[in-house]
């Protein structure tokens, strides 16, 4: 049976063998031993979370738990609010910023008596691979503290594989929970678009943004999964459940797709690996001809149409950081246009302002056609070669990056370097399916294998990615 840490942590928990303050204790006291090295944390909620579990406990002793999850901690992104907590979005702009109100998915999981126990480092406004564009701290790899944990979500990575809490809340725009999850060992949803609410995430390129889970294991992150989706009246994008067209597969006649002409980049560690998972496929699991090839012509234009999508759409999205109404505000101001231009110049780094100002080209009258336009078309290309692709195979199998993860300030100068690390997750998001990413066998530095299905095949993509990690378990981090 696949190992779920929710399930253990529940039944001592319901059994009394431990109770919630307790628990929060044991991954406080994690988080002080090591975060001072990691830095995954941009705040702690020590106070809220102790009071959040010792309500749990007084639930739990009058035997009126709220599900078999209360009294377990989750960490968020800083970019998902929380009712009374700080949001910066590890950006300057939103420093001092409290929000009025919480997240849907976190309402949804504190209806579930799970306690939010403070907020994860990332790249400023999910823009960024490594969590380097953070304007705060930097966070490591607990693999290998040189190293980045990926991005843009790397604290909420970071700290599921330095143990620090036993599920975490990320965002995926165009790979930012599965290329962390990869680069640190553990496993990240990013859902079908539409069946998790986007209300109260923080936008930045709202026809991509997806919250989703990181845990440990692939059945805890299918128990989170299962909690937070479902349609939500607050977000205009979300699905009707009676929309969600699931497909039926079977096991052992499952077809996997593997894009060969894609892989072509790949370093010799994340192969092998890949080549690894695909012969246990082959042995265990499927035979070898229900492994094959399969061609996704217009992926090749994947990063271009995502980053002129992505920065598009934030662009607008970052109109409203002004100075105005949220955050900080910079002091003696003559007149509106200079309140404008110094709270952006000072709130804003360097990635973000890079962002806005390609985006803001790439809308501008005369341009918008040739950019943003031909983006569009092109990104429905790619949306039709899996619609394509999923007459004939139920998932599609490639690594998640190209490779390990890299050293900390290796990719910082070059802006397109560091973009063309996303080259095997935006396809996903462009056409808004799922995909995960699992670990795939590795010794030193992980390396992540990715899933992506057809729409609302979370629940075939979970089944495989079981297999592939009860066949390959992670080494754990060792933590000095
Ligand atoms: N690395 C990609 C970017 O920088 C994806 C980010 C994300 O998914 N939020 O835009």
């Amino acid at each position: 049976m696949a190992s779920s840490i929710l399930n253990d942590l529940s039944k001592k928990i319901q059994k009394k063998e431990i109770s919630p303050v307790e628990l929060l204790n044991g991954y406080l006291k994690q988080i002080d031993r090591h975060d001072s090295k990691i830095n995954a944390f941009i705040e702690v909620d020590r106070e809220q979370a102790l009071e959040a579990a010792r309500e749990s406990e007084k639930r739990i002793q009058a035997g009126k738990s709220l599900s078999p999850y209360d009294g377990i901690p989750v960490g968020i992104k800083d970019n998902i609010v929380v009712k009374g907590r700080r949001s910066t979005c590890a950006s300057k702009i939103l420093e001092g910023f409290i929000s009025p109100y919480s997240a849907t998915v976190v309402d949804k999981l504190t209806n579930q008596g799970m306690i939010p126990m403070g907020r994860l480092n990332m790249d400023e406004f999910a823009m960024g691979s490594s969590t380097e564009n953070s304007a705060f701290k930097k966070t490591c790899n607990p693999y290998d503290l040189e190293r980045a944990p990926g991005g843009s979500s790397g604290g909420s990575a970071a700290a599921i594989a330095a143990d620090y809490l036993p599920v975490t809340l990320g965002s995926d725009t165009g790979g930012s929970i599965r290329q962390p999850a990869a680069f640190t060992g553990i496993v990240g949803l990013k859902p079908t678009y539409g069946t998790v609410s986007r209300y109260g995430l923080i936008a930045f390129a709202s026809s991509l943004d997806q919250i989703g889970p990181f845990t440990r294991y692939a059945s805890d992150n299918e128990i989170m999964y299962n909690i937070m989706k479902g349609p939500d009246s607050k977000d205009a994008t979300s699905i009707p459940e009676s929309m969600y067209k699931i497909p039926s597969y079977d096991m052992k006649s499952l077809k996997i797709g593997v894009p060969r002409e894609l892989l072509e980049g790949l370093s010799p560690e994340v192969k092998k690996s890949f080549d690894q998972v695909l012969d246990f496929l082959a042995k265990e699991v499927v035979s070898k001809d229900q492994i094959v090839d399969v061609d996704l012509p217009h992926q090749k234009y994947g990063i271009a149409v995502y980053y002129l999508t992505a920065t598009s759409e934030a662009s607008a999205n970052l109109a409203r950081f002004d100075g105005v109404r949220y955050g900080n505000r910079v002091k003696d101001i003559k007149d509106l246009n200079e309140l404008y231009e110094k709270n952006r110049t000072h709130g804003f780094g360097p990635e973000v302002k890079r962002r806005i100002l390609l985006g803001t080209y790439a809308l501008s009258s005369g341009y918008y056609d040739a950019f943003y336009g031909k983006a569009q078309k092109t990104r429905t290309l790619i949306k039709q070669d899996y619609l394509t692709a999923f007459e004939k195979m139920d998932v599609i199998l490639m690594p998640t990056a190209p490779s390990v993860p890299f050293k900390i300030g290796e990719k910082t100068s070059n802006p397109v370097e560091m973009y063309l690390s996303d080259v095997l997750t935006v396809g996903a998001s462009l056409a808004g399916i799922p995909a995960i990413s699992v670990p795939g066998p590795f010794e030193k530095l992980p390396v992540g294998i990715q899933i992506q299905g057809n729409y609302f095949s979370e629940k075939l993509i979970y089944e495989l990615s079981k297999k592939i990690q009860t066949a390959f378990p992670s080494p754990m981090p060792v933590l000095a």
